[in-house]
């Protein structure tokens, strides 16, 4: 194990206090869970350079469980090293299978809350490909907020409009029947005061709020050590959710979990009283939570610890290795290789991302054509759920390389 890797001798049990609070409840009670030195701050900004990608900025990360709401955050994160800026892209609906999973959640929000022809508000809205189906499939009119947007692209695409702004006080007149934020949450230093706002901009009562963020309990359970990014101050648990729409005065029936589970996600009302509700769950030693945080850095490692074994062996053997997919999980694994030049290039099929380099590493971003240019024997997939599309598109390229889920 080199010195980029984690470092799985957390001090579990040992160090239950925190000098953060948890984003989530303020409690100060937690247990660490891995420790992550020195990563990229950003695994979503590709780079111009091998130069530049190797001299991205880098921050530190300590995962810990909250005792009192099992939230899991980085108590290391620090805001003022994180600014999202134009350049900022991890939009996935490049993907026909995320596509496939984006438009059924659609489909299925405007029958059973009868969104057709109303406003959708979508906070944190990318490049707008969520509001455009619900546009295209409901024909309702949408208002976008991403501040990482260009300005100059804010008006009239397919009768959605995207402000390059955060929502703020100033747009609670924009009538809406539904607000959205998928992937946001995650990444906010204060995601009780995000979820505050929105209740408060939500003064038709029938309002919706559709929340969709990674299920931080299946990374804990999958060993996702690759899902640990600097980006993300918050992993959220079933029951973190639950506790941070309870504060937040929302109301909802059920946390429902989504894309092979790897994704939590709530339509959430706004609650007519005030108070919380107020929230109790059994000691974190009956947890099965908590007794996961004891597993996650020791799987993890040795998930790891066969990904090294089995990228020697290829070499070993001749083999020709990429990796497809530059998102969060394959920029994280690519930082964490004791020997990260084995593997040239990166595979990925946003068109935005190829000729740019990977953060840290400084591997190239190339096109899947690409691949029958230099005839790569094993393909790498950080996501199984991904496996069907990238056979398809190796096939239609004639391509025999095999596939090799990490
Ligand atoms: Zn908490």
């Amino acid at each position: 194990m080199n010195t980029k890797s984690f470092d799985n001798n957390c001090t579990h049990m040992t160090n239950l206090q925190s000098h953060m609070p948890c984003p989530v409840c303020d409690g100060i009670e937690s247990a660490s869970l891995v420790r992550m030195p020195n990563v990229p701050v950003f695994c979503n900004v590709l780079r111009r350079s091998v130069e530049e990608a190797q001299a991205v900025t880098r921050g530190g990360i300590e995962l810990v469980l909250c005792d009192r709401c099992s939230h899991i955050y980085n108590r290391q994160f620090n805001p003022a090293i994180i600014s999202y800026q134009p350049g900022y892209e991890n939009s996935l609906h490049f993907s026909k299978r995320y596509r496939t999973y984006a438009a059924q959640q659609v489909e299925r929000l405007l029958d059973t809350c009868n969104l057709y022809g109303q406003g959708i508000i979508d906070i944190g809205c990318g490049t707008g490909e969520f509001l455009r189906l619900f546009s295209r499939m409901g024909n309702c009119t949408g208002t976008g907020f991403e501040p990482t947007a260009d300005p100059l692209e804010e008006d009239g695409v397919s009768g959605i409009h995207i402000v390059s702004h955060t929502f703020t006080e100033h747009y609670f007149d924009i009538p809406a029947k539904c607000y959205i934020s998928r992937h946001v949450l995650e990444h906010l230093p204060d995601p009780v005061h995000f979820l505050k706002t929105i209740r408060q901009a939500m003064t038709d009562e029938d309002a919706l709020l559709f929340l969709e963020i990674p299920n931080g309990a299946y990374m804990l359970e999958q060993c996702s050590i690759w899902d640990v990014i600097y980006e993300h101050y918050s992993y959220f648990t079933p029951l973190s959710l639950q506790y941070i729409l309870g504060r937040t005065g929302f109301r909802f029936t059920e946390i429902q979990s989504g894309f092979g589970e790897q994704y939590l996600f709530v339509d959430a009302f706004p609650r007519a009283e005030k108070n919380m509700t107020i929230f109790s769950r059994k000691g974190m030693a009956e947890d099965a939570l908590f007794r996961l945080t004891e597993e996650f850095a020791l799987c993890g490692r040795k998930r790891h610890e066969k990904v090294e074994e089995l990228i020697a062996t290829e070499l070993h053997l001749g083999r020709k290795m990429v990796l497809w997919g530059a998102g969060s999980k394959g920029v994280t694994l690519l930082n964490q290789l004791a020997d990260a030049d084995s593997i040239e290039y990166v595979v990925d099929i946003n068109p935005g991302k190829q000729g740019k380099y990977i953060p840290g590493s400084g591997q190239l971003v190339v096109s899947p054509e690409f691949l029958t240019t230099i005839q790569a024997d094993t393909v790498f997939i950080m996501n199984d759920m991904y496996r069907q599309e990238i056979q398809s598109v190796l096939d239609s390229l004639n391509l025999s390389a095999r596939i090799h889920s990490l």
